[in-house]
């Protein structure tokens, strides 16, 4: 008997490339058909963290909502079951306030018109296994969305309400602002916006000057705008593009193309900032790599030629790390790298760079007022490695740190890596877990 391959989806591996670890999800399926069932749990195992509770009528759907309405992250209908036709069963989730993905067979287009007027995220055709497949990659980008801030700009409040419905059922943070202006301050809080949505008609400062300003400062490759106006004058949207807009639309837009454009332009934004973590980022850390710490350490370490703040270079190696491998698997010294990255990423501030150097072990650069506070910050983050074992297998595993570091301002940024390397000797020749200068 031969058995059936394992299901492996290009799409839905594509999304694990954001190397996030995602938080856990459910999902409720109302669908009579067992092989529908069947073949989208396979592609919904392909995402991590997701429960799905299944329903094969609107009544078992009514019972399950019953209970978890409320941890629901979306529901996905069948619209024709053994109990409910037409309308019934998006109507009937609806007043859970589930989100909803509407996965039929039926090409009826009356009735597609009425279940889009019921704000439901998309309506799907059941037209074979890409279309399941569709299904649990929406779902996994629908999670993504949570990580992408968007912007509403508009002076009239009941547009920006509606705007801020839509987005909320792609799950999109959303942050809301009346004109340029506030526009921009609130930018200056909130400097990981992805994508801003902006009229081009409002007091203190149209949308125009708006992009323009952005523009100065965010490319578009960075962050997306989309200009809206709600009259159609042929000169106002080749303006707005021109002066940085990425896409156009005007008010009078249909549900269906409003999340079209969102979604074309908030994956742009996430497509290049993958590349860029590709680039730039080791892959079993998230840490950046050696290739970004030469990168940008060559500026901090101008900058403090120049006198304007002094460089702390560590380099941090975990003791002994061979016989983490060697007595638990490769699997656990992975774990154990990814956890020493993590308590770094609590300890440094963003102006730190933190990058893995090579196997198990990573150089730290920042730039500090005075050395003298060098030695004690370092000395805690020791401490801090010490005092939290690497969780693993319902259990712990101990590990230390020793840390070599100069303050000791360099020819080159090269010259300072090679300075701390040799204290790093040194604390590993006098016992291991301590911090030596
Ligand atoms: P010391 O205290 O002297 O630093 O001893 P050590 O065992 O930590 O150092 P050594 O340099 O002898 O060994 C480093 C080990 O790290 C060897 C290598 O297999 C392991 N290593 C390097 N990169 C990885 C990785 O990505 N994953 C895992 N699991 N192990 C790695
Ligand atoms: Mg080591
Ligand atoms: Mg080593």
């Amino acid at each position: 008997m031969t058995r059936p391959a394992p299901l492996y989806s290009e799409k839905l591996a594509r999304l694990s490339n954001s190397g996030e670890d995602e938080e856990p999800i459910n999902l409720l399926l109302v669908e009579d058909s067992r092989t529908v069932r069947a073949q989208l749990r396979q592609y919904l195992a392909l995402l991590d963290n997701v429960t799905l509770f299944e329903a094969g009528t609107l009544a078992e759907a009514r019972t399950i909502l019953d209970q978890h309405a409320s941890e629901m992250f979306c529901a996905i209908l069948d619209l024709t079951l053994p109990d409910a036709s037409g309308l019934d069963t998006v109507e009937a989730v609806r007043t859970y306030g589930v989100p909803i993905i509407v996965l039929t067979g039926s090409v009826d287009e009356n009735l597609r018109q009425a279940v889009l007027d019921l704000r439901v995220i998309d309506y799907m055709f059941k037209n074979g296994a890409a279309a399941i497949e569709d299904v649990a990659y929406l779902i996994g980008r629908l999670r993504q969305n949570q990580r992408m801030q968007v912007m509403i700009v508009d002076d009239s409040t009941t547009f920006r309400q509606h705007v801020a419905g839509l987005l909320a059922q792609y799950r999109f943070p959303i942050l809301t602002a009346q004109n340029g202006r506030e526009a921009l301050a609130l930018l200056e809080q909130h400097p990981e916006v992805s994508l801003i949505l902006t009229d081009y008609h409002m007091p203190e400062m149209n949308g125009l000057e708006l992009i323009r300003r952005i523009r100065r400062q965010y490319r578009r490759e960075d962050l997306s705008i989309i200009a809206l106006s709600a009259t159609h004058h042929p000169e106002i949207s080749p303006a707005m593009l021109k002066a940085g807009a990425n896409d156009y639309l005007t008010k009078h837009f249909t549900t269906e193309e409003f999340y079209c454009r969102v979604v074309q332009n908030t994956n742009m934004v996430r497509y290049v900032r993958e590349l860029r973590d590709l680039v730039n980022r080791d892959y079993l850390t998230r840490l950046h790599n050696r290739r970004y710490l030469f990168e940008q350490a060559e500026t901090l370490h101008a900058a403090a030629r120049a006198g304007k703040h002094v460089l702390v270079v560590a380099m941090i190696d975990a003791d002994h790390f061979k016989r983490i491998n060697d007595k638990l698997g490769h699997a656990a010294g992975d774990a154990a790298l990814k956890h020493i990255a993590q308590v770094m990423r609590w300890h440094f501030a963003q102006s730190t760079i933190v990058a893995r150097y090579g196997g198990e072990e990573f150089v730290c650069v920042m730039p500090m007022p005075t050395t003298e506070s060098a030695q004690p910050y370092f000395e805690m983050l020791r401490a801090e490695i010490e005092e939290n074992p690497v969780p693993w297998d319902d259990s712990t595993i101990p590990l230390t740190v020793s840390i070599g570091l100069t303050t000791t301002l360099g020819d080159s940024f090269a010259d300072m890596v090679e300075l701390a390397d040799q204290a790093l000797y040194r604390a590993k020749a006098a016992g291991r877990n301590r911090v030596m200068s």
